[in-house]
């Protein structure tokens, strides 16, 4: 017997047959004798609904109203999936977030679970009933009903995890685990078994958007073993866990790509002490996320040029913002919204020499032209046109030995 929290995603409940069949998976691991705790998300495209009618009234909806609006999606599933294991002989009961109560600190919209009461179901569980939890949610310490955030319920079941000192913490969703690239475009990509938490996070920051990256990075700091897998398969999933019980055969784990960075260049700007601190201390305080930098060691000793990426939304900004700086002297500025970013991750990249001349060559046996290259010890990234992508990627999922 285990005690296991398991999360169901919104695709996962997206509707009443759905709910129904994920009733079934649950009641396998009742029967099974395991104690079961879940959490879950609104039905598919809820949240996204009304917070589209909040907007219809205004663009600055009162936020204690929006999340005691956008709360309700997960009470819905909550009912009806308690409701549908009754229904199959299955005792079960859901609890609101106010009810646990599932605590938070911080602001509307943006808070954080901080704990849970978790006597109650306790109790329920070992009378032999399956505890439901709406994800997403809590309550502050004023009595507010709060959000923590999109993609939240999977925060949710990681601190679930953690509170109830659960044996496991499976994330069901419509993917059957983590893909050494997205399998959409490359079919040849394949099902990875085990991924450290490291590695997953790299990956899904960079567009494997399975789970949400700040659960990630709270299971790995409780140690918290995470599973990913479908609801629609019986397949294994994608275990996620720490690095050293991973026995490494390839140096890299996954090709990752993302399509929204642009890319500036600023020529002739002024080399002296500072400069940089110029450039990006106003990008920085308006919320500008600047990804990789690179500054071109100067000739005269006078002038430098610097390229460095951003998000492709906030281009426009960044230009305006780089225009209207007084403290920063340079020739001319160029811009490309047209690139994207491709990275190797990999755990087994830190013990094995060479990763980064394989990767380059490759690139520059397709004609792939370069123009930003980033490291950290798991992960190498670059970018290149946006039209190259495809290319690159299939050729990197290929040369590491991944397809
Ligand atoms: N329903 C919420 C959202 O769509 C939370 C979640 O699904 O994780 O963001
Ligand atoms: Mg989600």
């Amino acid at each position: 017997m285990a005690k296991k929290v398991l999360k169901f995603g919104g695709t996962s409940v997206g509707t009443i047959d759905r709910i129904l069949h994920v009733a079934k998976i649950i009641k396998k691991e009742f029967v099974a004798g395991n104690e079961v705790i879940v959490i879950v998300s609104a039905m598919a495209g809820k949240t996204n609904e009304l917070l589209e009618q909040s907007k219809n009234i205004s663009k600055n909806f009162n936020k204690r109203e929006l999340d005691v609006l956008l709360t309700s999606g997960e009470q819905v599933t909550s009912a009806l999936l308690a409701g549908a294991l009754n229904e199959i002989g299955v005792n079960s009961k859901s609890w609101l977030n106010w009810q646990i109560p599932i605590l938070t600190e911080g602001k509307n919209t943006n808070a954080r679970i901080i704990n849970m009461n978790i006597s109650k179901i306790n109790i329920f569980l070992s009378n032999k009933g399956v505890a439901i939890i709406p994800g997403f949610q809590g309550i502050s310490k004023n009595g507010d009903i709060t959000t923590i955030g999109r993609g939240g319920s999977d925060a949710t079941a990681v601190a679930a995890a953690k509170i109830f000192n659960a044996d496991s913490c499976e994330i069901y969703t419509d993917v059957d685990g983590i893909y050494s690239s997205d399998p959409n475009k490359i079919p040849v990509a394949k099902k990875i078994d085990k991924i450290s938490y490291d590695e997953m996070l790299e990956l899904s920051s960079l567009g494997a958007k399975v789970m949400q990256p700040s659960a990630v990075q709270t299971a790995m700091m409780y140690n918290i073993p995470l599973e990913v897998k479908s609801t629609f398969t019986d397949r294994d999933g994608t275990k996620i866990f720490s690095e050293e019980s991973i026995d490494y055969s390839k140096s890299v784990t996954g090709v990752a790509y993302s399509k929204d960075d642009a890319k500036i260049t600023m020529i002739g700007v002024q080399d002296k002490p500072g400069v940089a601190a110029n450039i990006f201390e106003p990008l920085g305080k308006n919320q500008v996320n600047v990804d990789m930098v690179i500054q071109n060691i100067s000739l005269d000793q006078k002038t430098t040029d610097i390229t460095f990426t951003i998000k492709r939304d906030d281009l426009l900004k960044t230009i305006d913002i780089l225009k209207k700086n007084k403290n920063v002297k340079y020739d001319t500025m160029s811009h490309n919204n047209k690139v994207s970013k491709i990275s190797i991750v990999g755990a087994g990249m830190v013990s094995t020499p060479g990763v980064t001349y394989r990767m380059f060559r490759g690139l520059a046996d397709e004609k792939i032209n370069i123009l930003a290259i980033s490291t950290s010890e798991i992960k190498l990234s670059v970018i290149i046109n946006e039209e190259d992508t495809l290319k690159a990627v299939k050729k990197l999922h290929t040369i590491f030995d991944l397809d």
